[in-house]
Formats: C-alpha cells, sequence, structure tokens
C-alpha cells in the first residue's frame, strides 16, 4: 500500500510516519472504510536494529509514537475501531544461533514499546516472530514499560513450522505461560496453510482467543512487480473457514487490500446471520 504511494524500494516505511504522515493516515482510513474493526501502527520494522539501516537508530520513541498517533487520530473519527501497536522481528538471529543477546533484545523490544504507547495504541501487537526465545524478549520488553495487552502471532512456514522450528502447539504452550491475550498465526504461504495451522492452535487446547491474519495468498515476480494471488473471494472463504476452526480476531497480511478486508467482512457477517 506505502509502495503504490510513492515508498520507494529500499526505503524505510516507517519513515512515512514522519515525513508523510498524510499517506499514513489515508491508508488507515481506507482500512476502516472497508469495514477493519482493527488496525496495525506502521511500525513493524521500528526498533533500533532495523531503524538503523536507515540511519534512524536515534529515533525509534519517535517513529513508534508518530505511527501509534497517526492510527489514532484516524481510528478515534470511528466507534469502537481498537489501535494495534505492531511490533516485528529485530531482524537479527539471536544467540546461540547469531549474536543478539536476550537482554539487548528485550532493551531494543522496550523502547520500541514505550513509543507505541505514548503514542496512544489499545495493545501491544507483536508479529511475524519465528523464535520463541525471540516471542519472550519481545512480551518482556514490552510488559517493562506498559500494562497494556500483549498479543503475538508467529509465522508459520511449510510443514507447520516457523522458519527456526517453532510448533503452533508450542506457541499455545507459551501463551497459557506468558498469560498472551490473544495468539495466533500471521503472513506466511497463503490462506490454505495458515488454516492448518488455526485448525493446530485449536486442536492444541488453546484457552486464549485466537488470531487468523493469512497473507492474500502467494506472493508472485510479474513484470517486475509484487502481485499476490488470493483474490478478495478466495480470502473471504478463508475468512469463513478459520472461523470455523476457532478464529476470534481474524485479518489479512501481506497483500490484502481494503478490497480483500470488505470481502471478508460480508463473508464473515452473513455467516453470522445464518447462525442467528
Ligand atoms: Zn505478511
Amino acid at each position: 500500500m506505502l509502495m503504490s504511494k510513492g515508498l520507494e524500494a529500499g526505503q524505510a516505511p516507517e519513515r512515512m510516519n514522519l515525513e508523510r504522515p498524510e499517506i499514513v493516515k489515508e491508508i488507515h482510513k481506507a482500512y476502516i472504510e472497508a469495514g477493519s474493526m482493527l488496525i496495525l501502527t506502521n511500525s513493524f520494522g521500528a526498533n533500533r536494529y532495523r531503524l538503523q539501516r536507515h540511519g534512524l537508530e536515534d529515533r525509534v520513541r519517535d517513529v513508534n509514537q508518530a505511527a501509534a498517533r497517526l492510527a489514532r487520530e484516524v481510528a478515534d473519527e470511528y466507534p469502537e475501531v481498537v489501535v494495534a501497536g505492531s511490533i516485528g522481528p529485530t531482524g537479527e538471529l539471536m544467540v546461540p544461533f547469531g549474536k543478539l543477546m536476550f537482554e539487548d533484545a528485550v532493551r531494543a523490544f522496550a523502547e520500541q514499546a514505550a513509543g507505541l504507547a505514548s503514542g496512544g495504541v489499545d495493545v501491544i501487537w507483536i508479529e511475524t516472530m519465528a523464535d520463541l526465545q525471540e516471542v519472550r524478549a519481545a512480551v518482556e520488553g514490552a510488559r517493562s514499560v506498559t500494562r497494556l495487552p500483549v498479543v503475538v502471532t508467529m509465522t508459520f512456514e511449510s510443514r507447520g513450522r516457523t522458519m527456526m522450528g517453532v510448533t503452533p502447539e508450542q506457541l499455545v504452550q507459551l501463551a497459557h505461560e506468558l498469560e498472551l491475550s490473544a495468539v495466533g498465526a500471521n503472513c506466511g504461504k497463503g490462506p490454505q496453510e495458515l488454516e492448518r495451522v488455526i485448525e493446530r492452535i485449536s486442536q492444541a487446547g488453546c484457552r486464549v482467543p485466537i488470531i487468523a491474519k493469512a497473507n492474500a495468498g502467494i506472493p508472485k515476480l510479474v513484470e517486475g512487480k509484487v502481485i499476490y494471488d488470493g483474490s478478495p473471494q478466495i480470502m473471504a472463504e478463508h475468512a469463513q473457514a478459520v472461523r470455523r476452526s476457532g478464529a476470534k480476531l481474524i485479518g489479512a497480511c501481506c497483500g490484502s487490500s481494503p478490497e480483500h478486508i470488505r470481502e471478508m467482512r460480508q463473508a464473515l457477517f452473513f455467516d453470522l446471520d445464518l447462525l442467528q
């Protein structure tokens, strides 16, 4: 969405919060108008390690606070839209696989969460995680600076494991141990694979609300542009499928436009009418 509005490849998407705030707000508004009841701040990569690649490591708080304020300003024009403060992975591998120490990761996540909280988010939304240790660091960092609810979603690849080998069952166990407010899966290899992950989370006896946020299909490179092959109709059917499996918070990740959200919402509410 940001690229379609002028973000160049290689630029930090989060820089737009500071330099092109009206574009970020316009995108939030488009999703709410399409029926989103919860929006994520434009802060996925706004931790010091990722921002360092763009010379923004000294502005972690500003970037996150701005991201939260922009989403808040738009959400407040509508009744009951929730603003979730997006926190993605550091982009570094943690010890013993890489060099990132647990305490340093905690500090980086705390810094990001503090910025998001100061900008007025309703919930800390840790997403696209692959490593359980990094999840622990993110939750600990967030809780060291705010009492907001914390949710976690991990990204499962083929064969139902994250890049670091974590299973849906392990995630459920951690969600119970850390008393997360919700847990689930996001991104990954398209709606069908995510549906299987949601079923496993559900069957593992998950006691907290389940989040399902699939990519709109699989990315393909067509004439130099990244295109996702999941149509709004496919995502609408997917939304109904994950609800049947027990998901309570249903959305979409990469490649999903407001049009996808509109169809998904219609499908879910139509479904609800049938149940009544
Ligand atoms: Zn994604």
